[in-house]
């Protein structure tokens, strides 16, 4: 098969972590009632903006964007920022010689985030966190929610299914790749809670997947991603942000994402070993087995996004694309 990279650079990166986790015991008591949570008041009217790194435990480039944050003694210049370390818990247990043992303790936290599962009489650590953060976010106006990712090499901003979800993406004149999807079967990540995906309402999120995880190039690109953010946000000056930001691009299209790949058992495999974002030319083409049947893109230049290195039963191995054009300057 031949499939062109967005992106240029094909190389994938190891298992072992090239980047240090931060000390983030300094922030455990933050300046609010909850844990690892620390709100900023400006005094002027403005949006509540909230940052958070650490919804999956081992995906430590947010929180090392954080900490950049707390060491530059950042402060909003209106409305409220707050500053949260989303699970702790399961960062406590990460360990560089096991570094995908500590994604979560007991369940996915970016799977709980709708009232329905959070209704239901379970308790664990992820859904005590969440309940626990959730006044919380229910008073944010503009969540940036911090990843990593298992395999690729340029940034994914994940930007929901809404035209202002995909705006706010392009604001930040990143270059990264802006993937608009609706999220996972199997649960709501907080990117998707509430009304951040509502048409019409102001409220509006933004995860980004910064590259690799542990690969110092993705620390790199969460600090960016959060200055920029912070920036088009109104929270910071625009000679805060500069120093941080690196280098700007307006993205001139996105990805539209149409459907997904989720093996029945723990038998499917890739037909190559996928890092993302491969176009595959024509439709029709096999990109994975599962049990004697073949599976294949739906479309031309259909689009990999996200390809999981280990596919597992019931969690989405890859979601497939297409390319979709934003509309020009004098068309807009
Ligand atoms: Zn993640």
């Amino acid at each position: 098969m031949s499939a062109a990279q967005d992106g240029g650079e094909t190389s994938t990166h190891s298992d072992t972590p090239e980047l240090t986790a931060p000390d983030i015991s300094p922030y455990r008591k933050g300046n609010s009632d909850i844990p690892y949570v620390t709100t900023w008041e400006s005094g002027q009217p403005g949006p509540h903006v909230m940052v958070c790194a650490l919804t999956h435990g081992n995906e430590i480039s947010g929180a090392i964007a954080l900490d950049h944050l707390f060491h530059n003694d950042i402060r909003p210049v209106q409305g409220r920022l707050s500053l949260v370390l989303a699970n702790p818990t399961a960062f406590g247990l990460f360990d560089p010689k096991n570094p995908y043992r500590s994604r979560f303790v007991d369940e996915d936290m970016n799977r709980l985030w709708n009232a329905q599962t959070l209704s239901q009489d379970i308790r664990n650590v992820e859904r005590l966190r969440v309940q626990a953060l959730r006044p919380l976010v229910d008073s944010v106006d503009l969540l940036l929610d911090l990843h990593s990712m298992q395999s690729g090499n340029r940034p994914l901003f994940l930007c929901g299914p809404s035209e202002k979800g995909r705006r706010l993406a392009r604001s930040l004149n990143m270059d990264a790749t802006i993937v608009a999807d609706m999220g996972h079967a199997n649960g709501t990540r907080m990117r998707d809670y509430g009304r951040f995906n509502t048409p019409g309402d102001s409220r509006n999120s933004l995860l980004a997947e910064c590259g690799p995880h542990w690969h110092p190039g993705t620390a790199k690109i969460a600090i960016q991603t959060t200055y920029r953010f912070l920036h088009a946000a109104g929270s910071i000056a625009s000679e805060t942000a500069a120093p941080h930001v690196g280098s700007g691009k307006v993205s001139d299209r996105w990805v539209e994402v149409t459907d997904r790949f989720i093996p029945k058992t723990e038998t499917a495999a890739f037909d190559e070993p996928f890092i993302g974002l491969e176009t595959i030319p024509t439709a029709g083409t096999t990109f994975a087995r599962e049990g004697g049947q073949d599976f294949t893109t739906p479309y031309d230049d259909c689009v990999l996004i996200m390809p999981a290195r280990h596919l597992a039963k019931g969690q989405t191995a890859v979601r497939l694309g297409r390319w979709r054009a934003f509309p020009g300057p004098h068309d807009a």
